[in-house]
Parts: C-alpha cells; sequence; structure tokens
C-alpha cells in the first residue's frame, strides 16, 4: 500500500535518504537533489514496519501527554524537580511567571488560558539560556564545532542535529534532570561525527558519557510527562 509522504530534495545531501515521523504523524522523507522516485518508493517500502510502529507508539505518547490545568498547588517541573505553582490575579504588577524560592508565581486569573502561554514562554527563555551556554562547554571540551543552535517545542524529538550541524533542542528538556539534559546535548554534538546511530556512533557517546544508556532509558520512560498541553 502506497504511503503518503512529505518529501524534501536537498541539495546539500550527499548519499543517504532519511526518513522522519513529524508531530502531526506525517512521514517525511529527506533525499538527495536527484534520487530518483523510484528508489525513494522503494525505501518507503522497506521502512514500512517502522513507519506503522513509529506512527502507533506517537499517538499512543500524545494520549499519554498530561493536561496541565494551571491552578495552585499543580506541580511542574524544572531541572528534574517538580515545584508547585501559586496563583494570583494583581493587575498593578505585570502578567507572567516567575520562579522564586522554589514556587512558580503566575500573575493571572486562576484556570485561565494564558497559563500554558506563560508557561510556554518561561521554559522556552531558560532553554535558550541553558542550552547556549552547556552547548559551548561541552562542544569546547569535546572540540566538536556546531552550527547554529534552535529551541523547538517538539514533542517526539528532543533534539536534532541537520546536515550542516544545526543543533535543535526541544524546550521540554528544561523539566529533564541536568544529567539527562547533558545525554541529549552530547547525543547531537556526536552527529557532527556521524549522522546515523551506528555501533560506533553509539561508542562515541559512551566513552563521553559511559552511563548514556541510563539516560536514554529514562527519556523513553519518562518523556510523555513533559508534554505542556499543546503548545
Ligand atoms: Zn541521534
Amino acid at each position: 500500500m502506497a504511503v503518503p509522504y512529505i518529501l524534501k530534495r536537498s541539495r546539500k545531501r550527499r548519499k543517504t535518504i532519511s526518513l522522519q515521523i513529524s508531530n502531526k504523524s506525517e512521514v517525511v522523507v529527506s533525499a538527495p537533489y536527484f534520487t530518483p522516485g523510484s528508489e525513494i518508493n522503494r525505501f518507503i517500502q522497506e521502512k514500512q514496519i517502522w513507519i506503522n510502529k513509529s506512527i502507533q507508539k506517537q499517538k499512543t505518547a500524545q494520549l499519554q501527554i498530561k493536561k496541565n490545568e494551571y491552578v495552585s498547588g499543580e506541580e511542574f517541573y524544572y531541572l528534574g524537580e517538580p515545584y508547585p505553582l501559586e496563583i494570583f490575579f494583581q493587575q498593578d504588577l505585570p502578567a507572567g511567571l516567575v520562579f522564586w524560592s522554589n514556587r512558580f508565581y503566575l500573575n493571572c486569573k486562576e484556570g485561565s488560558a494564558k497559563g500554558e502561554y506563560y508557561f510556554f514562554k518561561w521554559y522556552k527563555a531558560k532553554a535558550q539560556e541553558y542550552f547556549s551556554k552547556r552547548l559551548n562547554f561541552l562542544s569546547y571540551h569535546l572540540q566538536l564545532l556546531p552550527g547554529k543552535i534552535r529551541i523547538t517545542s517538539a514533542q517526539q524529538r528532543w533534539g536534532s542535529c541537520s546536515e550542516e550541524n544545526n543543533i535543535a533542542f526541544t524546550f521540554r528538556l528544561m523539566m529533564a534532570p541536568p544529567t539527562v539534559i547533558d545525554y541529549v546535548i552530547i547525543h547531537e554534538l556526536m552527529h557532527i561525527k556521524g549522522k546515523n546511530h551506528s555501533a560506533n556512533f553509539w561508542k562515541l557517546v559512551e566513552v563521553v558519557m559511559p552511563e548514556y544508556k541510563t539516560h536514554r532509558r529514562w527519556l523513553k520512560d519518562n518523556g510523555h510527562k513533559f508534554g505542556l498541553s499543546r503548545v
């Protein structure tokens, strides 16, 4: 059966065709510019089982994503620890979210749809700052030079490294413990040396972080807790 897919042809890509499932469960194929259609179709057919499995897995995970309510007492994760939220409403103070003394303070009406927006903004700003610092530090020590850094809202992909070595991380990682974040950064940095997940790639990760499997497992087991409703 033919699978509908989105095709991205790239002049920069040399040999490999790669496959991704988007947040909306679309099949996205990236291929070198002149790859014949027949070859792309064959590639998709070969990956059919993987595609079905991945889409199924994604749908299950999306169902499990916790729906936040943005009410006082609800806990939100930051760097692996849960912190309670306190909502107050004071019109003369700027609306928005503040993290202070192990507590989140949100100035907006309780249960208002704005809660989600303010948390999203807060996590994203934290992620910008945290990832650029940590990536600088780790890339310097590993002597690897990444391209640009970008923060995404991806629900399934923790990070990615493009053909041009531009690195992206989802803001949701700000809810994970620092060691897990380091694992994702190291993982993406190692893609500068190799774009696939070959045995050799994992060896490179293991040299830098011998316990990486624990962190990978942690993301698999806990990832579904990190959905901020539907941002
Ligand atoms: Zn990878």
